[in-house]
């Protein structure tokens, strides 16, 4: 008699590494996706292909499909909410090639916004009394990010836990002020076509519109402006915001992206491919993605 074959089909398309805020090393995210039993897997690190290129040097890699992808944090002026700027996560997914030197060259300015921000937030923490110095943090300053700094507050007792960090101390508002100059969404959008890349709007349910019409107005305006793809599927999501994104990505004529936002023991609460249990993603979707992304050679 034949055993049943075990039939691998699911995927991640987003995930984070020790290159950005995430826990796994990209050996060991390799490792965890093989026991998951992962198909594919799009490593989206914040800023850097690092991740991506220390998983693909792996031998080994357990065949699994591997997908350059990355995280951009970019801004939008929103004038409903008090004229600032709202921080909006792209997603950029790399199927055909490396992206180019200058888009690199690119995210390479990006991050050291990243280190200006962070040396003048552990100024404010002290200032406010609280004893953190560069050596309480595992990484140097241009890849740290709040997600760290709210793990030494917690360690150190200044918060119970990883949201009272951010509330006390480290939200945007908690912050007033201190932030990464960033690009714009749409300079973000056209900087990842440049580079023969797909770009996707990362977890539209975090965005803090109010309004469904306002969400529906600044994805027809993305969309018109090159944005190709909607992250309908994300750990965070609820049913209803799935369904109500699927509906906006079809009435956009949107490829669907999804993924955990797994950050290992960052997030203890999301499972790499199943998010918080609520997700199982085909591979259709990258199928769909590969179809429309330009050129037509898959490299990796
Ligand atoms: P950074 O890239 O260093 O600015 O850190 C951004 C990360 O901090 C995000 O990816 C979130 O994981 C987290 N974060 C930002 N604001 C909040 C907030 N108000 N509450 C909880 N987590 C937050
Ligand atoms: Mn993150
Ligand atoms: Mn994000
Ligand atoms: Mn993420």
């Amino acid at each position: 008699m034949r055993l049943p074959q075990i039939v691998k089909a699911m995927i991640d398309l987003h995930v984070h590494t020790t290159f950005s805020d995430g826990t796994s090393t990209p050996e060991d995210l390799l490792a965890e996706a093989q026991s998951t039993g992962l198909e594919a897997l799009a490593i989206t690190d914040h800023d850097t292909f690092e991740g991506f290129s220390a998983a693909m040097s792996l031998t080994g890699r357990h065949g699994i499909e591997l997908i350059c992808g990355v995280e951009l944090s970019t801004r939008l002026f929103a004038p409903e909410f008090n004229g600032q700027n709202i921080t909006v996560h792209l997603l950029g997914y790399f199927f055909h090639q490396m992206p180019p030197a200058d888009f690199r060259a690119w995210l390479k300015t990006i991050v050291s916004t990243r280190h200006e921000r962070n040396c003048q937030l552990i100024t404010h923490l002290q200032a406010k009394n609280l004893d953190l110095k560069w050596s309480d943090l595992p990484f140097p300053p241009e890849t740290v990010s709040r997600a760290h700094i709210a793990r030494v507050i917690v360690n150190k007792g200044y918060a119970p836990d990883r949201q009272s960090a951010f509330d006390l101390y480290l939200s945007d508002q908690a912050l007033h002020g201190i932030e990464r100059k960033l690009p714009s969404v749409l300079e973000g959008i056209e900087r990842i076509r440049a580079a023969g890349g797909l770009p996707s709007l990362a977890h539209p349910g975090r965005l803090p519109f109010r309004e469904p019409s306002r969400l529906q107005s600044f994805i027809q305006q993305l969309t018109a402006s090159g944005l190709q793809a909607l992250e309908v599927y994300h750990s965070d999501h609820t049913p209803a915001e799935t369904e109500h994104f699927q509906a906006l990505a079809r009435d956009f004529h949107l490829l669907i992206t999804g993924g955990s936002d797994y950050h290992g023991a960052n997030t203890p609460e999301i499972t790499l491919g199943r998010g918080r249990g609520n997700l199982c993603l085909e591979y259709a979707l990258i199928e769909m993605m590969k179809r429309s992304a330009q050129g037509s050679r898959t490299l990796f």
